[in-house]
């Protein structure tokens, strides 16, 4: 039996997103049993790339065709389950609309050119462009980062030192901030602890499986979960506590946390003394930010700060403050993720269980491994967006791409003629879609990598298609105790190749192959020697843990160059801030009539890559605009009508959801919506895009782009079903 549309949409409409985590086997196990488990299925252990977050995945292959996708039980993310996404892979393999050779821009048009012609033009001018401009005129993106080494290894042989992550528009308040305290970027003991505090986390739709079930394990075990939060999503609805908070003003509510822990002595003293310096810092500075000016600030009762602070503490060490993933909100959000790491601090709970959890294991730096390639020399041009030099110490290894139309237009610091985008649509990803088109349109040469016609590729002189995960070899991964390995399922079904192929054909023609001599075989037995293990072993077996995973009660070792955990931060102070948590404003505060925009994730969706998935698109095929019960009712807007959403940086129509579960000062929606590439027919023009909404600002921290920071107007346009 074969698994259906029609099947995946009856059992996912039953069972909904959250349902489908609970072992990937409720409905696909229907669907496909037969198939998937006649005595000729192969079983390929692998790691699922729907998202970034990497859960293991047993791929069932039957006649040489994927018949079902199910979680692995002996890999750490996720242990045995799978998301709604994850289960849906297979579709983004046999998606018809997907990329099936190379293409070349001729006038308005793509035409199919063999790799030889795409490696030797692309090669021909980067060549040109260096040697007219330098290689910093090359800026190369990347997500999520799964080649990384290679791209690494490819830009500094190259001489160009603007290879950047996605970070600025996801991760980097969160990174910026524990580096500077911690010296490292810890995640969640999720499954044991005991109080949770989260600030604008959506955990149940921006999912990492292992997280999800380990604080539904928690909340089982009778964990306290409150979210702060302007909208009531669906991990508010799970959470013992909303917190419906003014956007932009949690680091307000996180410094009278500070304040009351310190006054009332609720903090751990002992651990505060061995593992942290600039206490009495903080204490002197906190002294101003009362639970009542607290209360001015986020409109949350001071008696309730009070309350859930005493609580929280009471809970330690198993009580964390978590900013989550995506902290690139506002202006103000590195200086929150500070606060948060400093009461995570407070309550002794690095190491803990139920505390915050450091990784054991990372692989060397390129630059540190010896034998395969000639030693590397650092670039010598500065990054084109200043991260991680006298202005955003913060940002290094950060960058700030979403600073790139900016710097393209301008010619500064130095002319960029060149952009690589692989796996990576920032067109529609980060914000000012606008801006981004009329920059790309400059350059002398666009090349993207991606498995989709994304909206970046349209932009492109050429696009290089990139094979599914479901067909390619990725280098190892470190998962939690384990070492592991994406590895094909099946054949490429089209001409198609690996990035890590692509990036070192590319090398071969700018003349940097020798580079690149290894194969991937060898540059993971690299890669995989500190850890006594071989690729022919992970090719096996697909996931080898590295320990027994017990948890252990061990404070980390604390990277700093204090060795402490940094309270009072140097690297904060030589960012241009306090060396102390301190109040900063979100950049948005008078309001003039005007709504805040907030946009964020869904649990059937990723980024922009997603949309074009035949199941994933039938259970969340638009998105539509929440706005709150008594805005609407002002605004004349009823249920269901089309409304127009305007800010300074474009305009979208799209369906009114009117509801209470919304600030009544901000509106939202779920982002990646709206594609404008035809080429994806399934996504193309449903819904509407955030990209043209909101802003690329570069917060004075992280350098992130804080792209909830923009106002906008709503109208009503056409009324809708209930109008
Ligand atoms: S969370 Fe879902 S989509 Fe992401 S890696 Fe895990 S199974 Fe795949």
């Amino acid at each position: 039996m074969k698994l259906t549309r029609r099947s995946f949409l009856k059992a996912s409409a039953a069972t909904g997103a959250l349902a489908a985590l609970s072992g990937g086997v409720m409905s696909f196990e229907r669907w496909s049993a037969k198939a998937a488990e006649s005595s000729d299925v192969k079983m390929i252990p692998s790691i699922c790339e729907m998202c970034g977050t990497k859960c293991g995945i047993i791929v069932k292959v039957k006649n040489g065709r994927v018949v079902k996708i199910e979680g692995n039980k002996d890999h750490p993310n996720g242990k045995g389950k799978i998301c709604a996404r994850g289960n849906a892979g297979m579709k983004l393999l046999y998606d018809p609309d997907r990329l099936k050779q190379p293409l070349k821009r001729e006038g308005d048009k793509f035409v199919p050119i063999s790799w030889e012609q795409a490696f030797r033009e692309i090669g021909e001018k980067l060549k040109e462009i260096k040697a007219k401009y330098g290689p910093e005129a090359l800026v190369w993106s990347t997500h999520p980062e799964l080649v990384n080494d290679y791209e690494v290894i490819f830009n500094q042989a190259f001489g160009s030192p603007n290879l950047s992550p996605h970070a600025p528009t996801c991760y980097s308040p969160r990174n910026a901030a524990y580096k500077a305290i911690y010296g490292d970027v810890p995640t969640v003991d999720y499954g044991n602890v005991k109080y949770y505090i989260s600030c604008g986390r959506n955990l149940v739709e921006g999912i990492s499986v292992s997280q999800v079930t380990g604080i539904m394990k928690a909340k089982e075990k009778g964990a306290k979960i409150i979210v702060l939060d302007p909208r009531y999503s669906n991990f508010a609805a799970l959470a013992s506590e909303w917190v419906p908070i003014r956007p932009g003003t949690d680091l307000a509510f996180l410094l009278a946390m500070i304040y009351l822990i310190i006054k009332n002595e609720w903090y751990d003293k002992e651990f505060v003394a061995n593992y942290t310096v600039g206490f009495d810092e903080v204490a002197a500075e906190v002294e101003k930010y009362t639970p009542k000016w607290a209360e001015e600030i986020t409109g949350i009762p001071a008696a309730t700060i009070e309350r859930i602070t005493e609580e929280f503490a009471k809970a330690k060490p198993a009580a964390v403050i978590d900013p989550g993933w995506h902290t690139s909100r506002y202006m103000n959000s590195t200086e929150m993720v500070r606060a948060g790491a400093v009461i995570n601090a407070l309550m002794g709970n690095l190491g803990q269980k139920g505390g915050l959890k450091f990784s054991k294991y990372n692989f060397t730096k390129v630059e540190e491994r010896e034998g395969l390639w000639p030693k590397l020399e650092k670039p010598k041009a500065k990054r084109f967006d200043g991260a991680g030099g006298e202005k955003w110490p913060l940002a290094k290894g950060l960058g700030m791409i979403q600073m790139l139309p900016e710097h393209i237009l301008s010619g500064e610091p130095y002319p960029i003629k060149a952009y690589i985008a692989n796996h990576h649509n920032p067109v529609r990803s980060a914000g000012n879609s606008k801006k981004w088109i009329e920059a790309l349109k400059k350059l002398d040469l666009v090349v993207v990598i991606d498995v989709q016609m994304s909206e970046t590729a349209l932009m492109a002189h050429y696009v290089l298609p990139e094979s599914t995960y479901l067909e390619r070899f990725d280098p190892p991964q470190i998962a939690g105790n384990a070492v592991a390995l994406r590895q094909p399922a099946v054949k490429p079904l089209h001409n198609t190749m690996g990035a890590d192929d692509i990036i070192k054909e590319l090398a071969h023609e700018v003349g940097i192959g020798q580079y690149f001599n290894y194969t991937l075989e060898q540059f993971s037995d690299q890669m995989l020697k500190p850890f006594n293990v071989t690729f022919k072993q992970l090719m096996e077996k697909g996931v080898i843990a590295l320990d027994d995973g017990k948890p252990v009660n061990k404070v980390p070792e604390i990277k700093t160059e204090s060795k402490k955990i940094e309270l009072s931060s140097p690297a904060f102070e030589k960012a241009g801030t306090k060396r102390v948590p301190t109040w900063v404003p979100p950049g948005v505060t008078e309001r003039n009539g005007k709504l805040r925009f907030l946009h964020g994730h869904t649990a059937v969706h990723t980024h922009t890559s997603t949309f074009n998935n035949e199941y994933l698109h039938a259970l969340m095929p638009e998105n539509v605009l929440w706005i709150n019960t008594r805005t609407a009712e002002k605004l004349g807007i009823n249920n269901g009508d089309l409304v127009e959403v305007k800010s300074d940086y474009g305009k979208v129509t799209i369906k009114a959801k009117v509801t209470e579960a919304i600030h009544p000062d901000a509106v939202f929606m779920v982002h990646g919506f709206g594609g404008f590439s035809p080429y994806q027919k399934k996504a193309y023009h449903k819904g509407a895009s955030t990209s043209f909404i909101v802003p690329n600002h570069a917060e004075p921290l992280s350098g992130a782009s804080a792209d909830c920071e923009v106002l906008v107007e709503v109208r009503k346009i056409g009324g809708g079903a209930n109008a």
